[in-house]
């Protein structure tokens, strides 16, 4: 029995009808364009969120996560609409409020995806939820209709005004690739990042930098673009060329003008990314990634000192290439490193966050993993 059966049974009086897992993430580049309805080219981590579920014959929700002490939050399933105070428990309450859930249930939650880090433990707590509610009362949802409950889930019910990005990217990912994912039409392509056998690593760099995607920073970002999208009488960002943006740029103010020139060069390194991994061409992806740390740090403004710091000493130690990913303004940054030379990398990036007095950063490596899945059925 795993640790997570136990616990729901000592919980809940009795074993959990089935366990999902879902991933947290890395976005390889393709940041602050899913709302925009760009591409993106995220891939799962290894580290994901459990979630155990029993059905109940009332009407009754009760949700524990070990990660919160076990503590039952309670509540009847009527109750369950936005507006209703809450903590953490916002995010599986809001995905069962989003499938329309019509029974009561026990949820045990695991989560082994670093909170607050930018790897969206947030996606992979709802999702987890969704997936194991999906088959548990054969709602027969696909991935794509997932993806927008989940999101609808964190916007409208938790919300934090996040894209779609890592949701999909949670539910639809496979081992071994990234996922070109089209924001337009959630459609999806798998890309093979097969880093190990070039002799590269992925090194994800968890500044410990706080940042709340609540705070309104993401929230004014998602504005600007929207700003321009109305000032330009477009659908979004995507139609934009940077041709016609600079064409356009009298209209718009240099604030706006810069975050659409983020969008717009982003959404082109993204397919310049699929195009250098089909060719296996590393070093022109680290140019890419770098390319688009340069331009979320001076055009959109969303990086802070440690994401640069970590992102600087990277590139020192000899890293491919290096930016921040998530939201910004803390989290975390990734380096396209030489498995050979991650050590080095560690010890040069703790020593650049202790010369500047930064609590000091925490280190992943992952290999793309697969995304959700139903791992036991009682
Ligand atoms: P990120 O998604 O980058 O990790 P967010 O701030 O979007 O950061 O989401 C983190 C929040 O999600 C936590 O503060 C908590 O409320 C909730 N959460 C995620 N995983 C768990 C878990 N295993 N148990 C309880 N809450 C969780
Ligand atoms: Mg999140």
């Amino acid at each position: 029995m795993s640790s997570l059966d136990k616990q729901f049974a000592q919980t809940f009086g009795a074993p959990p009808d089935i366990i999902a897992a879902a991933p947290g993430r890395v976005n390889l580049i393709g940041e602050h364009i899913d709302y925009s309805d760009g591409f993106v080219l995220p891939f799962a981590i290894s580290d994901r969120t459990y979630a155990a579920v029993r059905v109940r014959d009332d009407r009754k929700v009760r949700i524990a996560s070990m990660q919160r002490r076990n503590k039952i939050v309670e509540h009847h399933l009527d109750a369950i609409a936005p507006g209703l105070q809450g903590e953490w428990e916002r995010y599986p309450l809001g995905t069962i409020w989003a499938l329309g859930l019509t029974s009561g249930i026990d949820i045990m939650i695991d989560g082994h995806v670093p909170l607050g880090a930018g790897l969206s433990s947030s996606a992979a707590l709802e999702c987890s939820v969704a997936t194991a509610l999906n088959h548990l009362f054969s709602f027969g949802y696909s991935l794509e209709e997932l993806a927008r409950l989940t999101q609808r889930a964190e916007n409208e019910y938790v919300g934090v005004p996040c894209g779609i990005m890592d949701q999909s990217v949670s539910l639809m990912a496979h081992a071994g690739s990234a996922l070109l994912l089209d924001c337009r039409d959630l459609s999806t392509r798998n890309i093979a990042f097969d880093v190990a056998s070039s002799g590269l690593e992925l090194l994800i760099i968890d500044t410990q930098a706080h940042h709340s995607l609540t705070d309104g920073g993401y929230g004014q970002r998602r504005a600007s673009c929207e700003s321009v999208v109305s000032k330009l009488g477009i659908k979004s960002l995507r139609e934009l060329t940077l041709l016609q943006l600079e064409a356009s740029r009298d209209l718009l103010s240099k604030s706006e003008f810069i975050r659409a020139r983020h969008a717009v060069t982003e959404m082109k390194r993204v397919m310049d990314a699929v195009t250098v991994l089909e060719a296996k061409d590393f070093l022109a992806l680290g140019v890419l990634i770098n390319q688009s740390h340069a331009s979320l740090r001076d055009d959109y403004n969303v990086s802070c000192p440690e994401l640069n710091t970590a992102v600087d000493a990277s590139i020192a130690a000899g890293a491919l290439g290096a930016r921040m990913v998530g939201g910004g303004f803390g989290g975390s940054a990734i380096a396209l490193i030489h498995a050979a030379h991650t050590q080095e990398t560690i010890a040069a990036i703790e020593k650049a966050f202790a010369a500047e007095s930064f609590k000091a950063p925490r280190f992943f490596t992952s290999l793309p993993s697969q995304g959700a899945e139903i791992i036991q059925r009682g």
